[in-house]
């Protein structure tokens, strides 16, 4: 019989025989060494020798030290199916996993990563294959792979709150030195209809002239903003903007 395999994130390939995985160890005079990957957790010195030629038989085999963990070894196959069905359809990242999850058996899913890991993988796959990354359905969808968070080595995506109301900020360093040296800033969004321009007029606030009469509210969210922008030059870039985005209030 074929040897099976599944491939793994830190080597290339995993060996799976009875609910147990091998690890390439080393090649003999006519023959593959595996050993077990739990050598270390359960110091499980099973190994086995398969043939070198294309029928890749297994020569010989010796007992594990501890039970097979076959949910383990079929999430790692789910996730290789995963993996394989981001390249070859066009479904979306949410598609692929429901989809995933409804074909996997119970005692399997509680072994899956979590949605969010299976979506960064998702994700990764398909940049790393230049698939630029699909619309998300939502702002919770967003996926952002490590290449949109980056920009010439340095950090581009300066800030992603990660939460209900999720916000996200992109700058370079250089961008914000230069918009400190200006006293008037534009503000640009989309926002709800009842909302009345006043409440986006943060041009005025910066450059320190009196704004339009504001809720209390929006007041004290103004002046915490206008105490960030101040302390520019003493506060890191992301605790700049982190300060900026809590208190904007639409
Ligand atoms: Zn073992």
């Amino acid at each position: 019989m074929p040897l099976k395999f599944v491939k793994s994130q830190k080597v290339k390939q995993l060996l799976i025989n009875n609910g147990y995985l091998h690890i390439y160890y080393k090649k003999g005079s006519d023959k593959f060494i595996w050993r077990c990957v739990d050598y270390q957790k359960y110091k499980c010195s099973s190994c086995f020798t398969s043939t070198m030629d294309e029928t890749g038989t297994i020569m010989k085999e010796s007992v594990h030290y501890h039970a097979p963990d076959i949910s383990n070894v079929q999430a790692k196959i789910v996730i290789e199916k995963l993996k394989e069905n981001a390249l070859i359809t066009e479904l979306s990242t949410r598609n692929i996993i429901s989809r995933t999850m409804s074909t996997t058996e119970v005692g399997v899913v509680g072994q899956l990563p979590s949605i969010t890991s299976m979506s960064s993988t998702i994700q990764r796959v398909r940049t790393k294959n230049e698939k630029p990354p699909e619309n998300p359905l939502t702002i919770h969808d967003l996926v952002l792979p490590d290449e949109y968070k980056n920009i010439h080595g340095n950090n581009f995506l300066m800030y992603d709150n990660k939460k209900e109301n999720r916000i996200l900020m992109f700058a370079t360093k250089e961008n914000l030195d230069t918009l400190h040296t200006f006293k008037n800033w534009m503000a640009d969004g989309t926002f709800r209809a009842e909302q009345t321009l006043q409440e986006v007029r943060l041009e005025k606030l910066i450059s320190g002239e009196p704004s339009p009469k504001k809720k209390k509210k929006y007041k004290n969210h103004d002046e915490m903003i206008l105490n960030v922008v101040q302390k520019f030059n003493e506060t890191p870039a992301v605790l700049y903007l982190r300060g900026i985005a809590q208190n904007i209030k639409f």
